[in-house]
């Protein structure tokens, strides 16, 4: 749920193409994974490309930083929802990426084909403040996660201290150094949501290092809704990572 592709510059160059990475879900059993790069969703469709004559079904997505340094996820219904989230996070990022002391940030097409480099800023933070991003998400139909709700930097907890009550998140994700009972013991508001882990990768080898088993009709974006809310006999059994 939470992979990033060459479109963002932190990953190694050239490496998380669509094909390598829908080669590597397949290969590690996942049946839906996410594409979401830092403040980007150019390289969803592509990869959704590449997945089509498998049986892996491809959420797009996007991580939004917010003006608080807060990594928040979208998953999106459709590449357009996402494109049209991606547009305004776009509006809201001042500065041009410097590729040699940052990275590359690669877009490609569905044969790992090179189509443009972004220019955009894309590590940086946006000027949309939490509320705005998830309110953002929502208005799009999506699904707005807490990243690595664990992790020192970037996460809500580190960022904020806690989660404020009117603000929605359908789910939080933790990272793969942790797991379920250490992440409410250490941060009691994770026992009061849907808790999701994902790996967050941007090399291929981490492709599956965490996961989230749930229990769904098929993989798709619906479905995945209706496990975050546990409801029509849909849930998220949990977090998990390879033994
Ligand atoms: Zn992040
Ligand atoms: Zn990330």
């Amino acid at each position: 749920m939470h992979i990033h592709t060459t479109l963002s510059p932190c990953t190694e160059l050239g490496e998380m193409t669509p094909r390598a990475i829908v080669r590597a879900a397949i290969d590690k059993g996942l049946d839906m994974i996410a594409i979401c790069d830092h403040n980007s969703s150019r390289n969803s469709a592509a990869t959704i490309r590449a997945a089509q004559s498998s049986s892996l079904a491809v959420i797009p997505g996007i991580e939004i930083t917010s003006s608080e340094e807060v990594h928040v996820l979208g998953l999106f219904p459709s590449v357009n929802q996402a494109q049209l989230a991606q547009e305004e996070v776009y509006a809201r990022i001042a500065g041009v990426n410097d590729e040699q002391a940052i990275g590359y940030q690669v877009v490609v097409d569905e044969f790992d084909m090179v189509e443009d480099l972004d220019k955009t800023l894309l590590i940086g933070a946006t000027t949309l403040n939490i509320y705005r991003v998830v309110d953002l998400i929502h208005g799009l139909g999506g699904l707005a996660v807490a990243s690595h709700v664990d992790r020192t930097g970037f996460g809500v907890f580190s960022q904020l201290g806690f989660i404020p009550d009117d603000l929605k998140f359908d789910a939080l994700e933790i990272s793969k150094h942790i797991d379920c009972s250490e992440a409410k013991k250490k941060f009691g508001q994770c026992s009061d949501y849907t808790l999701v882990s994902s790996s967050d990768a941007h090399y291929v080898s981490d492709i599956g290092a965490a996961y989230t088993e749930a229990e769904m009709e098929y993989a798709s974006f619906k479905e995945l809704r209706l496990a975050f809310q546990g409801i029509e006999g849909r849930r998220i059994i949990g977090p998990c990572r390879p033994i």
